[in-house]
């Protein structure tokens, strides 16, 4: 495993919009946690081994809400189990513009951290309000310089778009201010409405409109144009960056290379199998305290969902797919060549942004069946 994910779960509060399995904690369990960590990697990861890691990621929940020390403590474990682990590895940290300060980002750095993802999502107050996020706009630029400050270089910022048009967001405005900071890198969600979040509540009750399509097709292409004329390569669906900037972690992700996850809720894959932990933070610390595996479940690909996902997730970068592992290169895809949704460039099928938006479709003219097999 060249690839490993630790899955931080614990949030200060819930956003509106997320369904993650999330322990929403004002104390975070932080000693705690991290000796569950490490007693899980105990139980999967074969010691004396030489392995070495190409990308370690920190995700959740908001990781940064674990305390420097802490993050330290755990990243020193991981290298102690990965020693082979490079000095040039992509080591990323989810962090929330709040939890940055001159302090945190100076010891981040100093724990081996290389890459932070800062969960922006908009610059404008009301919305930031709207959905129950911690920071205000200014905080995002403040925490940027924090960061740079203290030496980081490979910085994401994360983004929500499409969100309901009483809100009056101001999406161009929104990309400005973000290109303003120069990220390396920059990623773009649609907002998708979940079950049991606030704002399935709210939609449910009238409070919130849904989102809208037309709204999402024109924010997403107007990103487009925008991230490419400011020297941004959109290399994936939702993800952009600036030369030699893309996230190697989730490259291996779409590339599909084996992983291994830690934590609760984290997925693992090892080229033909899947299996992913207990989601409830409570349930993992049971698990792990009695000294059992914390896997929920696991699940065999068949070769033909091999396939199919390999495809799938191939369509979803820029590299695209190779023509021979489309089944029906026929009539669909002549009619989505000439819509201008796709391309054909040294034998792999590429989406344009138009085809992008409808990828699913796509995957199901050329298949016969759903994108997830
Ligand atoms: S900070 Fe992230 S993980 Fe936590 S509630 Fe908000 S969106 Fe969900």
């Amino acid at each position: 495993m060249r690839h490993l994910y630790v899955h931080i779960p614990f949030c200060a509060r819930r956003c509106s919009y997320c369904d993650f399995s999330i322990a929403v904690h004002k104390r975070v369990p932080a000693r705690e946690y991290v000796a569950c960590v490490e007693r899980e990697l105990g139980l999967v990861v074969a010691q004396g081994s030489e392995a070495g890691l190409e990308t370690l990621y920190l995700g959740g929940g908001t990781p940064s809400l674990l305390p420097p020390d802490a993050i330290a403590v755990l990243l020193a474990s991981l290298h102690a189990a990965f020693p082979g682990t490079s000095a040039d590895a992509e080591i990323t940290l989810e962090a929330n513009p709040e939890d940055v300060t001159a302090e945190s980002a100076v010891a981040w750095r100093r724990a081996g951290i290389n890459r932070v993802s800062l969960g922006a999502q908009s610059f404008e107050d009301r919305v930031l309000r709207w959905m129950h996020r911690i920071h205000d706009a200014a905080r995002i630029g403040a925490a940027m310089q924090t960061l740079r400050t203290a030496g980081f270089d490979n910085v994401s910022l994360d983004l929500i778009f499409a969100v309901p048009a009483a809100l009056e967001r101001d999406w161009s405005r929104d990309l400005d201010c973000a290109l303003s900071l120069r990220p390396e890198h920059l990623s773009l969600y649609g907002l998708t409405v979940e079950e049991r979040t606030p704002l399935a509540r709210w939609i449910a009750r009238g409070a919130s409109a849904a989102p809208d399509d037309e709204r999402y097709a024109t924010e997403y292409l107007l990103a487009h144009e925008r991230l490419h004329d400011a020297g941004y390569e959109f290399y994936e669906i939702s993800n952009a960056a600036v030369a030699n900037r893309r996230s190697r972690h989730n490259s291996a992700y779409w590339a599909d290379r084996p992983y291994l996850g830690l934590g609760p809720a984290a997925h693992s894959y090892d080229g033909s199998t899947r299996h992913w932990n207990v989601e409830p933070w409570e349930e993992y610390r049971r698990c792990i305290a009695a000294g059992r595996s914390a896997i929920a479940q696991a699940e065999r690909l068949t070769d033909e969902q091999r396939r199919l996902e390999r495809l799938y997730l191939g369509l979803r970068t820029a590299d695209g797919s190779p023509l021979t592992a489309i089944d029906r290169p026929g009539p669909p895809l002549t009619a989505w060549k000439g819509a201008g949704w796709v391309s054909v460039h040294e034998d792999r099928l590429v989406c344009t942004p138009e085809g992008w938006l409808r990828l699913d479709t796509l995957v199901r003219d050329l298949t016969g069946r759903d994108g997830d097999g």
